[in-house]
């Protein structure tokens, strides 16, 4: 029987893996990979379509997203957590040992750390489909740079919206932010910057009714408004959509107790409604959903998980 399985490889789940991988539990972590239901649970999470961390203390000079999980996830491997390329499959915590389905295989263990992360939302079109990965994407980081000297639109009006559209502005000749409404959610910092900028303009009060495109790619967008304005056509090369984010919870939903949200519903400081199964990061949070207290709540999950390995060996179990 495993010690310790911690599914998830964000700033939770290899926070949560030095100090395990310390106290000598030997943790396995499940860094990610497909899901059975055909998601991906991105290994390194949401930090690997990140650009610039500013605010992860001890980085002064920032440091990039794939770099900050590289240096964490070096670090629980120096101690000896083992890292495997694939994601839990399913899972069955309806007594003790605990089970989770790794590669066809149940494995056995008496703790767990549920660290799943969120994934980006889409905004649900047709043609938003039709067009992803042809001038649709949801990640500035990754697709910026197929974007040179084209007009680009940016949908939200969240901390991401304002830093995807600010990136952009490296490759494209302007960026428009359409947001449904006449103010934004993000940051006074993160909108100034943004409204500021002289290559960035909004629109406020509106939505992506319709991607369009020709044969290849996206040439432009129709947007709704949502005050009774008609509607607008725009042209533009490409769409970033930045609206937030669906918590990666699925196969632990009949499982564990789910908010409404599906947001993983926290027990105490960082347990569940499982006995034996913690959880850290943001699967667990919808507010602050930072890689700092992603992975405070990492550390959180290891000790409680550590706590409770030494109750069972107490009573025996182990
Ligand atoms: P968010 O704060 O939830 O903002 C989502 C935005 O998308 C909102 O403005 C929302 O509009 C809009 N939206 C949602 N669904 C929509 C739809 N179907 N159609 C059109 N617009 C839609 O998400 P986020 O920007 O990803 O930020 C998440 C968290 O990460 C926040 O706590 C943020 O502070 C943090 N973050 C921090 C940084 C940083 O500090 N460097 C960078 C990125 C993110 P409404 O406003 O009308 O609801």
């Amino acid at each position: 029987m495993e010690k310790l399985i911690i599914i998830g490889s964000g700033p939770a789940g290899l926070t949560a893996a030095i100090y395990a991988a310390r106290a000598q539990l030997a943790p396995i972590v499940l860094e990610g990979g497909f899901l059975p239901t055909g998601d991906l649970m991105t290994p390194g999470g949401q930090l690997m379509i990140t650009t610039e961390v500013e605010n992860f203390p001890g980085f002064p000079e920032g440091v990039t997203g794939p770099d900050l999980v590289d240096k964490i996830r070096d670090q629980a491997k120096r101690f000896g957590s083992r890292h495997l390329d694939a994601p839990a499959e399913d899972v069955d915590f309806s007594g003790f040992p605990l089970r989770v389905k790794i590669e066809d295989e149940w494995v056995e263990t008496a703790t767990v750390i549920i660290a799943t992360g969120a994934n980006a939302r889409w905004l649900g079109l047709p043609s938003e489909q039709k067009y992803m990965n042809r001038g649709v994407s949801a990640c500035a980081t990754c697709d910026g740079a197929f974007f040179k000297n084209v007009k680009l639109l940016v949908v939200g009006g969240g901390d991401s919206a304002m830093e995807e559209a600010v990136f952009l502005t490296r490759y494209a000749s302007e960026v428009t932010l359409v947001h449904r409404r006449e103010e934004f959610r993000a940051s006074k910092i993160m909108s100034e910057r943004a409204i500021n900028h002289p290559k960035i303009k909004v629109l406020w009060n509106r939505s992506v009714a319709e991607v369009l495109g020709d044969d290849k790619r996206v040439t432009g967008a129709r947007l709704s408004s949502t005050v009774g304005e008609p509607d607008l056509e725009v042209a533009c090369g490409g769409i970033f959509v930045a609206i937030g984010h669906t918590p990666n919870t699925q196969i632990f939903d009949g499982h564990i107790r789910l908010r409404d949200d599906k947001y993983i519903d926290v027990v105490g400081q960082a347990s569940t409604s499982a006995k034996g199964v913690f959880v850290a990061g943001d699967c667990a949070d919808s507010r602050y959903r930072q890689a700092i207290t992603a992975a405070g709540m990492g550390c959180m999950a290891a000790l409680d998980a550590e706590k409770a390995l030494d109750d069972y060996e107490a009573e025996g179990l182990l």
